[in-house]
């Protein structure tokens, strides 16, 4: 079969390699639809490797070269013995945490903080970019017949995004900023409009992805962090000018977290879902003098599947509208990662069809 394989930094390869294996006990094979390339595949390709496993990993055996793709959907093509909830033909996405059993974390259903954990894609032989994967079933969350392969593609940046959300304590009514209108903070934004969010302020310095994000026309209020009067603007808009009740840090920048820090309201909540690439400076003094609670968020718990999967089908969610780009297998190099890797490129996400 035909995969894009990471073998070091800039060095993919569109190679053709064996396919998986007849599932074992409990698996499930994946003819795949649609793979979107994420971030952290980007910076896999540019810096890496980073999370690609090098050594063979505990737990899956597997090290590079290895299929890269932790995003994406298709259709099984064969199950294994023992597996009782699904059957060859059903379209699933695919959620990439594989845990280990009886780890601790495990156990109490937060695989995915876990250090024992591996990743489709990642740390695993076969990811979303090669014809066919093989994962455990619990690694599969069924696609009903309303969610487009688009859509399932989408379905891992999707719960990383409502998973923020929810550890941000979104509900109904609530007045929300988003600092970073890259793929994670546009689908946040959109999850917390699905929780209910009132107002929802999406901060972005970049001029590019500011004018992108305004062309989707998803209702948010796009500011720009740049400008001197920003924070006073933003909080203007808020209920008696104090502030957000919950700021999304999903830039992974310094000022990103000040500027959420500096606006929300005494009392509420920032959630950091970007990932520092050096340690940033924090005004403590600020956040504990308006008593915030800072929380973060990783990945999401495996049981947050079919909640995403139904607000996808319900039309709660859209999170196809980000698709900025659509390339095939034999392009995605050239088309994709290169593209992605431009400076000042404004895709939001790229996805790769592995089938006509
Ligand atoms: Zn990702």
């Amino acid at each position: 079969m035909k995969a894009l394989r990471f073998h070091a930094k800039r060095d993919l390869r569109l190679e053709e390699i064996a396919p998986p294996a007849s599932p074992g006990p409990g698996e499930v094979v994946v003819a795949v639809s649609a793979c979107g390339i994420c971030g952290s595949d980007l910076h896999e390709y540019l810096d890496g490797p980073i999370f690609v496993a090098v050594e063979p990993h505990p737990l899956t055996g597997a090290s590079a070269p290895l299929v890269l793709g932790h995003e994406f959907s298709g259709r099984l093509s064969a199950v294994g013995g023992a597996v009782g909830r699904f059957a060859k033909g059903d379209r699933v996405a695919i959620l990439p945490h594989l845990n280990k059993a009886g780890d601790y974390f495990v156990r109490r259903g937060l695989g995915h903080i876990s250090d024992t954990t591996a990743l489709v894609g990642l740390s695993s032989a076969y990811g979303g970019m090669g014809e066919y994967a093989i994962v455990p079933q619990d690694n599969v969350v069924r696609l009903p017949d309303g969610v487009t392969d688009e859509q399932g593609a989408l379905f891992e940046p999707m719960a990383v995004a409502l998973n923020a959300v929810d550890r941000g304590g979104v509900f109904a009514g609530s007045s929300v900023l988003v600092t970073g209108a890259g793929p994670i903070g546009v689908l946040a934004a959109m999850a917390a409009k699905a929780a209910g969010a009132s107002r929802v302020f999406v901060s972005e310095a970049n001029p590019a992805r500011r004018a992108r994000l305004a062309s989707l026309q998803l209702g948010y209020e796009i500011v720009d962090p740049t400008q001197p009067d920003f924070a006073s603007a933003v909080a203007g808009m808020t209920e008696e000018g104090l502030g957000v009740d919950v700021a999304i840090e999903c830039a992974g920048h310094e000022r990103a977290l000040a500027d959420c820090i500096r606006l929300a309201r005494r009392g509420g909540t920032v959630v950091q879902v970007g990932i520092f690439v050096d340690a940033p400076r924090v005004d403590m003094r600020l956040l504990v003098s308006k008593a915030v609670t800072l929380t973060t968020s990783w990945g999401f718990p495996i049981t947050i599947g079919p909640r995403v999967v139904q607000m996808i089908a319900s039309g709660q969610l859209q999170p196809e509208k980000i698709v900025t780009g659509r390339v095939r297998l034999s392009d995605a190099i050239a088309k994709g990662f290169d593209e992605l890797a431009r400076p000042d490129h404004d895709h939001l996400k790229v996805l790769i069809a592995l089938r006509d």
